[in-house]
C-alpha cells in the first residue's frame, strides 16, 4: 500500500513511523509512507499557509492554495483523500479493515482552525474522527489510523491469528493475556491457562471476553448477542453473566 500524508509537522512522524511494526512493514516493502510539507507548496514569499476565517471568529484557516497544489503534486485525483476531523465518522476497526483493502491512501493532516472547504468539497473522499475531542492537528489522528489500518494488512503482523483474537474483530473485547512466570509475587496465572486442555481455554477465553466486554462497552455486548450466531456455549454463559448482572 502506498500512503501520503500531507502535513506542516513532518518532522512529527518520523520516528513513529519508522519504528515497530510499521517501520518493519516500510522495510518489507508492504507499505510505502511519504510524507509531503504542505508548506513547500505555498505560492507566497513568506511560505504563509493560513489566514484569517472569511465571516470573523477566533484562530487561522489554512488555505487552499497550498493544499491543492500539495495534493495535484502527488498525483491523489484517483485515490481515497482522508482529511482528519473531529467532524469526521469515527474511527472504528472495521473502517481499519475495509482501508486496508486499498491500493493508496492519503491522509491529510489540518491545523489551527482547520483547512477551507473549498478543499473538502473538491479532493476529500473521506472525513474521519478519531474520537468526540479536539485535538491540536491531524497528525496524531493520522498516525493512529495508518497505526490500525497497517496492522490489517496481510504481511505487517507475525501471523493471521495475531488480529483474529483481538478486541473489537470478532465484536468483542479480548480476554485477559498471561505470560512467564506463572506465578509472580504470590499472584497466580488462572489454572485452566496451564492445563493443556484447549478446549476449556477456548471455553473460558470466549467466557472471559464476554464478561470484560459486558463490562466497559455494554453498547458492544448487546449488538454482539444480537447480530451473532450463538453457540450453545455462549448461550449458558450470556444467560448466566446477564442474571449475574440483573441480580447485583
Ligand atoms: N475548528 C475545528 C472544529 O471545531 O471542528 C477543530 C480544528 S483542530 C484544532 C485542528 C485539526 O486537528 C483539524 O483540522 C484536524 O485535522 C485535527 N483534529 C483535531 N481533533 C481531531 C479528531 N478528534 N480526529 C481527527 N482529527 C482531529
Amino acid at each position: 500500500m502506498r500512503v501520503d500524508i500531507l502535513t506542516l509537522f513532518p518532522d512529527m512522524f518520523r520516528v513513529t513511523l519508522g519504528e515497530s511494526m510499521i517501520g518493519r512493514a516500510q522495510e518489507n516493502q508492504i507499505i510505502d509512507i511519504q510524507i509531503t510539507n504542505i508548506r513547500d507548496y505555498a505560492e507566497n514569499k513568506h511560505k504563509q499557509v493560513d489566514d484569517y476565517p472569511y465571516g470573523g471568529g477566533a484562530g487561522m484557516v489554512m488555505q487552499p492554495q497550498p493544499i491543492f497544489r500539495a495534493l495535484e503534486a502527488i498525483k491523489a485525483l484517483d485515490s481515497r483523500v482522508i482529511y482528519m476531523s473531529p467532524k469526521g465518522k469515527t474511527f472504528d476497526q472495521r473502517m481499519a479493515i475495509e482501508l486496508s483493502k486499498e491500493e493508496r491512501l492519503v491522509f491529510l493532516c489540518g491545523h489551527y482552525e482547520g483547512i477551507d472547504q473549498r478543499v473538502i468539497d473538491h479532493w476529500v473522499t473521506d472525513e474521519i474522527s478519531i474520537g468526540d475531542y479536539v485535538l491540536t492537528g491531524g497528525e496524531l489522528p493520522a498516525m493512529v489510523v495508518i497505526d490500525a489500518v497497517a496492522r490489517m494488512i496481510p504481511g505487517v503482523l507475525g501471523q493471521k491469528e495475531s488480529f483474529m483474537d483481538e478486541s473489537f474483530y470478532a465484536g468483542l473485547l479480548e480476554y485477559p493475556q498471561y505470560t512467564r512466570p506463572n506465578e509472580f509475587q504470590g499472584l497466580a496465572v488462572p489454572d485452566v491457562l496451564l492445563s493443556g486442555n484447549h478446549k476449556k481455554i477456548d471455553e473460558w477465553r470466549k467466557e472471559e471476553a464476554l464478561k470484560i466486554t459486558l463490562k466497559n462497552r455494554p453498547d458492544l455486548f448487546e449488538k454482539y448477542i444480537k447480530e451473532k450466531e450463538l453457540d450453545k456455549y455462549e448461550k449458558k454463559v450470556i444467560d448466566r453473566l446477564l442474571n449475574d448482572n440483573t441480580s447485583k
